[in-house]
């Protein structure tokens, strides 16, 4: 269940001297390039985990549901096409 951040749907820039969608920090945001949803936690790690880069895709961070349209998984082998 994601929580509704009031930082949702605003294209924001990437914190300077932070990797790429880290938005905000206290709590730590990070944010889909796709849907711009932002994921907060108050630990960065948790945050990634929900918006995550593809190494087949580089540069670009999605959450869950993004790369799932735009036809990717992420499971225990990696990731891989599924559409
Ligand atoms: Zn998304």
């Amino acid at each position: 269940m994601t929580t509704p951040s009031l930082l949702d749907g605003l294209p924001l820039p990437t914190l300077p001297g932070m990797v790429h969608g880290i938005v905000a920090q206290e709590p730590w945001g990070v944010q889909c390039d796709d849907c711009l949803r932002v994921f907060s936690d108050e630990r960065l790690l948790f945050a990634a985990q929900r918006a995550l880069f593809n190494l087949y895709v580089p540069g670009t961070r999605k959450c869950g549901d993004c790369w799932r349209a735009a036809g990717w998984a992420y499971g225990n082998d990696g990731w891989r096409r599924v559409s």
